[in-house]
């Protein structure tokens, strides 16, 4: 016997989409909604970490991530405008998967969604939830189109701004704004950029990651205290600016910049929902839960393993009590050391930290990941 013989998933990104897999394998009847009715990924490529490899390992999608995405051993560092200063190489989770590398999100999304499909859930595109209440023991949802429908559990993974966090818990205020933008943009990928590229030391952060047999994504984070907003027609005149004055491959990437480059521009948010992720019938998980910046690089990490967890608890208890309750000991500290650490390493970089400190929260930011969940 489950916890939950009915399942709603609100939000198909990677938490959500990873828990519909595991749910929809064990046999769990699940639907998963989307208010995207073409369920887009949005965005341009992610860096994976070794933890992150070993969770996709356990969601059964590794090898695909392997084989679409690209696996790089080491990370390169420079000081600007190009002057290599050494390797970091992040620990070893586990000896058979690489330690670091990077996929195109739409990729990962067609990776996931196929396995999504493959698994029988239920998929519905184009809605989101209008009311939820609890009635007999089951949370009833009306959705955007009128319909409705009855579940031992529904579970918001609608990422960071999530409609259901603001509907649980209206007393937690949103994600707060941590003083840096980020702009990423999907390059071709020259072949003797064979690992990660990280440019630190000056005003901004900036690098390279390979996504792909010959895709790559740059990234720069930039100090904006008053969080403007312009024109996404200007990111490129923007990140132009940014990058003015590096030469290697971010100078390269730079002088190609045009109006038709695949930028995009996110100010960073921070965002720890106090424990406990529930109430009622209805349980958080990935950025609805803990959206982090992307200092550590472990988003993608978290969401996986949310899933992985709650899964494995829904389907081991008869209680959705005890299984919500045993999935906050087992993910809480976790998701708060990443989120924390991840905007403490953004901060060291608007303050212009010691790069021997950062390297020294990293590190120890790192082993934890690779702890076992
Ligand atoms: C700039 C930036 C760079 C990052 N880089 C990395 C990285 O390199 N590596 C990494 O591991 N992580 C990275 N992250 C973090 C990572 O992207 C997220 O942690 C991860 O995507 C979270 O997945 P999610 O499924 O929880 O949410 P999301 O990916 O946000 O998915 C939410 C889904 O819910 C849907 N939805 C939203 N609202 C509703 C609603 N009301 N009803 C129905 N559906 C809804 C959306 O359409 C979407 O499909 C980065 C984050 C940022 C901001």
């Amino acid at each position: 016997m489950s916890a939950a013989k009915k399942v709603l998933i609100v939000g198909g990104g990677i938490a959500g989409m990873s828990l519909a897999i595991r749910l929809g394998q064990s046999g769990i009847a699940t639907e998963l909604i989307d208010r995207d009715p073409e369920w887009r990924a949005v965005g341009t490529g992610i860096t994976i970490t070794g933890p992150t490899f070993r969770a996709f390992g356990e969601l059964g999608v590794e090898a695909e991530v392997r084989a679409n995405g690209r696996s790089n051993e080491t990370v390169r560092i420079f000081a600007p405008p190009n002057t290599y200063i050494g390797e970091i190489g992040p620990p070893v989770t586990d000896p058979q998967l690489p330690n670091n590398g990077g996929i195109l999100r739409p990729v990962l999304h067609n990776i996931l969604s196929r396995h999504v499909r493959e698994s029988g859930v239920t998929i519905r595109l184009g809605i989101s939830i209008a009311t939820l209440s609890e009635q007999n023991d089951q949370a009833v949802v009306t959705f955007s189109d009128g319909s409705n429908g009855n579940y031992d559990l529904v579970v918001g993974a609608e990422g960071a701004f999530s409609d259901l966090r603001s509907t649980l818990f209206p007393e937690v205020p949103e994600p707060e704004y941590t003083g840096q933008g980020c702009f990423r943009l999907q390059a071709k990928r020259p072949e003797e950029i064979d690992a990660m590229y990280m440019y630190v030391g000056g005003p901004i952060k900036t690098g390279v990651t390979p996504c792909g047999p010959d895709a790559m994504y740059l990234f720069c984070n930039v100090p904006l205290p008053d969080n403007p907003r312009w024109d996404p027609s200007e990111d490129w005149i923007k990140l132009s600016h940014y990058l003015d004055g590096y030469g290697g491959i971010i100078g390269s990437v730079r002088d190609q910049l045009t109006a038709d480059s695949n930028i995009v521009y996110r100010p960073l948010e921070s965002f720890l929902l106090p424990a406990p992720w529930y109430r009622g019938r209805a349980v958080l998980i990935g950025d609805a839960a803990h959206a982090t910046t992307p200092h550590l690089a472990a988003g993608a990490m978290m969401a996986v393993e949310d899933a992985l967890v709650l899964s494995e608890l829904l389907i081991a208890h008869d209680s959705l009590e005890e299984s919500l309750a045993k999935f906050m000991d087992r993910r809480f500290e976790r998701c708060r050391m990443v989120v924390e650490n991840s905007a403490t390493l953004g901060q060291y970089e608007l303050n212009g930290t010691a790069i021997e400190t950062h390297k020294k929260l990293q590190e120890i930011s790192w082993q934890a990941m690779a702890a076992p969940i």
